[in-house]
């Protein structure tokens, strides 16, 4: 049992409200633990906590490589500790235990490790020749406390995007994990003591919506940075803009898989399109639900994939062989279903899947695949973070990237063909933040990662991530 009482501010749990809130395994519905739902007031003093910190020279007075360098133990710790988070996050996230060791906690290591590195190498200030004559130095300042808000799915390494580059910046943080999954980003509390980062640099406030809420209003917060669902983001940028608070938006996706007509579907193509579909039981927010395949090998490809995705091993994700573990909760399976049983109403095809799974008191959908749907249903332009893939037939090229294109979102994409070169010049006509060529991982800690139109404002990773940490100051003299 994991149980945190309070918040994390300035280096111990301070003790707060009386409510809590209980942390269910989504496989079995058994009690795995329970945090604190932190009210306005406990937020308040984890933000003072960050704000005092902030200016102290425990932390501002440390050099960008000493910055990095606590970064990097930071990974070690929970490096370290990889078999206890991995089983931690696959009992309260419902991840497979393979993936979660890798996609869950060696992401988040490599994501620090990058940062680590980056601030080492970044150039904090620089003196240029001023375009009127003398010089300027044109220095990059920490923008101040950060109060970082993030979902379920991933816990870890999404905290990872936010306090690696703003740690790296010289910033403090604020971090609120989500009610369904809080546990091991409470257990980071014990890891940052480890690393030696000084009391009030990393701060946590376990709770739900108001608390969010209550961070986002906090006068002390100077950005923030949110993951989330494009609904809870566009209220907190709008809350953001009445203070011209800095936030940053990392949101929803519905992302295409565009199948080229030359594609040969050996096994590992395959088995990889599926999983781009069925990671985390389809709740990524990169996942390519939207499988756009050539219409002379409609039938042909969407057999192969709906075989590929029934013969996927459902079960308990603390199994090793387990490839689709539950959905978040009970909610989301009947939601998701609902969604599924809609589809069908609008004219798609079950070819794999389609109903619930029963497992205990567990909340699983089998592995789904439906067919013969239109883009413009709602099972093709909403956001259903679960495993549902949907198969759309496209003629000719233009065609597929028109229709990978026609969705309020661009999170990602992926384009697969047996010539490289000719998906990598698909890939260039794609709306969208990140693109894969042959794989379903649109994403890398080097490089900028976010969304187009309502997938979010600003981007996360790589010297991008971090600038989004910095304040620009000219000094003209
Ligand atoms: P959510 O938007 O319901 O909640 C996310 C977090 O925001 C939680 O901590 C929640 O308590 C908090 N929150 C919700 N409303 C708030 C408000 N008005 N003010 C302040 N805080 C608020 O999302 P979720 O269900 O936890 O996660 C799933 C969503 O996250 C999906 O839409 C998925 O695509 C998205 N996501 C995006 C990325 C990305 O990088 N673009 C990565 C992972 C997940």
């Amino acid at each position: 049992m994991y149980h945190y009482e309070g918040t994390y501010a300035a280096g111990t749990w301070v003790p707060g409200e009386a409510s809590r809130i209980d942390v269910h395994s989504p496989a079995t519905d058994e009690l795995l633990g329970s945090v604190t739902d932190a009210s306005a007031a406990d937020v308040a003093v984890a933000v003072a906590a960050a704000r005092t910190a902030l200016d102290d020279a425990a932390w501002a007075g440390l050099t960008p490589a000493e910055r990095g360098a606590a970064l990097g133990r930071l990974a070690d710790g929970i490096e370290r500790r990889t078999e206890e988070l991995a089983a931690l996050l696959s009992a309260e996230v419902g991840s497979p235990l393979r993936w979660a060791r890798f996609a869950q906690i060696g992401t988040t290591v490599g994501v620090l490790r990058t940062y680590a590195k980056l601030a080492e190498e970044h150039t904090f200030e620089e003196v240029r020749r001023s375009a009127m004559g003398g010089e300027v130095l044109v220095r990059q300042v920490p923008v101040g406390v950060v109060g970082a808000i993030i979902p379920w799915n991933a816990p870890l390494f999404i905290a990872a995007l936010k306090v690696g580059p703003a740690l790296a910046a010289g910033c403090t943080v604020v971090l609120k994990p989500s009610p369904e999954a809080p546990l091991a980003v409470c257990a980071l509390a014990a890891i940052a003591e480890e690393a030696g980062l000084p009391p009030g640099v990393l701060n946590i406030v376990p709770g739900g919506v108001a608390t969010g809420e209550a961070l986002v209003a906090a006068p002390g917060v100077d950005k923030i940075s949110f993951t989330g669902s494009t609904a809870a983001g566009k209220r907190i940028g709008a809350a953001c803009a009445a203070d011209v608070r800095r936030c940053s938006l990392e949101l929803g996706g519905k992302s295409a898989a565009i199948l080229l007509d030359d594609l040969e579907l050996d096994r590992r193509t395959v088995s990889s399109i599926v999983s781009g579909v069925m990671a985390n039981s389809g709740q990524v927010c990169v996942a390519q639900t939207r499988l756009l395949i050539p219409g002379s090998r409609y039938d042909e490809i969407v057999g192969v994939l709906a075989e590929a995705v029934d013969s996927l091993v459902v079960g308990d994700p603390a199994e090793e062989e387990t490839q689709v573990g539950p959905v978040i909760s009970a909610h989301a399976r009947d939601r998701i279903l609902a969604q599924v049983g809609g589809a069908v109403e609008d004219g798609a095809r079950v070819v794999a899947g389609g109903s619930p799974y029963a497992i205990g008191a567990g909340s699983y959908v089998r592995p789904t695949l439906l067919a013969d749907v239109d883009n413009a249903m709602s099972i093709a332009r909403e956001e259903l973070f679960g495993p549902v893939g949907v198969a759309i037939r496209y003629e000719d090229e233009a065609e597929a990237v028109a229709i990978a294109n026609d969705s309020p979102y661009g999170l990602a994409g992926a384009v697969w063909s047996a010539d490289a070169e000719r998906a990598a010049e698909v890939a260039l006509r794609l709306r969208v933040g990140s693109v894969a060529v042959n794989s379903s991982a649109p994403l890398d800690f080097g490089s900028p990662f976010g969304g187009f139109k309502q997938s979010g404002i600003g981007r996360e990773g790589g010297p991008e991530g971090l600038a989004a940490f910095l304040e620009p100051q000219t000094i003209i003299r």
